[in-house]
């Protein structure tokens, strides 16, 4: 989605572009939840022809204190969805790939840029968006991989069966370990379906995890040979030396710049936010204000996404319920893009408020992020 963006958006801005995917647009790229938030940022209908499925109304959320048969609900949360839908991914990029082909881009499919050749290749282009992913061509390329991390596993599938009582809206589950159990209904026959722990909290049979969870929340199990398996990028924490390499003309952008959300792993609209925000830059001759605009922007995500990552990994259940309560009926992009929103409403409860900060590790964590120092730490358990 990023290479997309960057390609729609450089050559709105009068670029000569080439855009080159190491795959076909009809194969199967990326494994993902497949909901896709700010989609009026992106310049297609969103129509089913499209991929553009169910235009959600809410995503709901749920907190339980635990996965066993007895387990309590501590919290639910309603989060309208002004501006998402449910998609096949494929189908999006296919459609947003073939519209560039239209307006005069030259998209190159089937056409991997080898990371030995990186560096002849760059030389051949006034400057190179790497929009690979993680970790990036150019990390590789330079031997620079070290930024990337992948600290959360995830399993999802795309399942045929009933979803008409969750349909149309979409629901997030989060069962007291530090990760959590999605169904996105595409229709209400068919949604993607997925669960995502961090490594040291990784079942042994992930599978078998996946499938209890679908039995649990009462959707239906899908099949082993349906199942992927992925995982959640980390990195390189909004470092700005890493976000733009002017000694090699390349600038990263999406999870390539390492900017998926730190809790939810969502990245969509920030890949293609940030492919924007390089083209305008770069038509304004000010490429080198980049990596602070993108820091800016994206701080405060990754500040409140560390609070959370807190709560979830240290096992407050009740607090994180409470939580889920007071935020209800904030737009679902407002919650990870522009938290203030969130914390605006938290601050009219301040007893929550209190009862979420006024702890030591929570007061660390949040000071870690003010620090820049994101990485998660797998801070000490403590009660509900
Ligand atoms: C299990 C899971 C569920 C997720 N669910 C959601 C969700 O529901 N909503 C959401 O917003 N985000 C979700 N995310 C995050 C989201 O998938 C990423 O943030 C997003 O895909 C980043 O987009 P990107 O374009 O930067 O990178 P990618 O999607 O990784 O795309 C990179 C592209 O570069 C191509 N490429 C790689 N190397 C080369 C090369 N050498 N030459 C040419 N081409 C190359 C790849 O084929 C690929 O098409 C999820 C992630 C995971 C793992």
């Amino acid at each position: 989605m990023a290479g997309l963006a960057a390609a729609e958006a450089f050559h709105d801005a009068g670029f000569d572009v080439d855009l080159y995917e190491r795959q076909s647009y009809d194969a199967k790229r990326v494994n993902c939840g497949e909901a896709m938030t700010a989609v009026s940022e992106i310049p297609l209908d969103p129509t089913p022809e499209n991929g553009f499925h169910n235009p959600l109304p809410a995503l709901e959320v749920e907190v339980y204190d635990g996965t066993a048969s007895d387990r309590r609900r501590t919290g639910r949360g309603e989060f309208p969805a002004a501006d998402a839908y449910i998609t096949d991914r494929n189908a999006v990029e296919r459609a947003w790939a073939d519209r560039l082909d239209r307006l005069g881009v030259a998209v190159h499919e089937d056409h991997p840029v080898p990371s030995a050749d990186f560096l002849e290749f760059a030389d051949g282009y006034d400057l190179v968006v790497d929009a690979t992913g993680h970790p990036s061509l150019s990390s590789k390329a330079l031997g620079r991989t070290d930024a990337y991390g992948a600290r959360l596993v995830a399993l999802n599938a795309d399942v045929a069966g009933d979803f008409g009582d969750l349909h149309p809206n979409a629901r997030i589950v989060l069962e007291n370990y530090t990760g959590y159990v999605w169904a996105f209904p595409k229709t209400p026959r068919r949604a993607n379906l997925g669960i995502g722990w961090t490594f040291d909290e990784r079942p042994d049979d992930y599978f078998a995890a996946f499938a209890a969870a679908c039995d649990r929340n009462g959707w239906p199990v899908p099949s082993r040979d349906r199942t992927n398996v992925a995982t959640i990028p980390e990195g390189p924490n909004l470092d700005p030396d890493r976000t733009y390499l002017p000694e090699h003309s390349v600038v990263r952008v999406g999870d390539a710049a390492g900017i998926a959300n730190r809790v939810t792993g969502k990245g969509i609209s920030q890949a293609v936010e940030s492919s924007y925000l390089a083209a305008e830059l770069a038509a304004a001759g000010r490429l080198e204000a980049y990596p602070g605009r993108l820091y800016r922007r994206l701080k405060p995500e990754f500040l409140f996404a560390s609070v959370v990552r807190h709560l979830l990994e240290a096992r407050r259940p009740r607090v994180l319920g409470a939580a889920v309560r007071a935020a209800s009926g904030v737009d679902i992009e407002a919650v990870d893009r522009a938290p203030t929103t969130v914390l605006r409403r938290l601050a009219r409860n301040p007893l929550l408020l209190a009862r979420i900060f006024l702890r030591r590790r929570a007061l660390g964590r949040l000071y870690a992020g003010m620090t820049d120092r994101w990485r998660a730490t797998g801070a000490g358990r403590g009660s509900g």
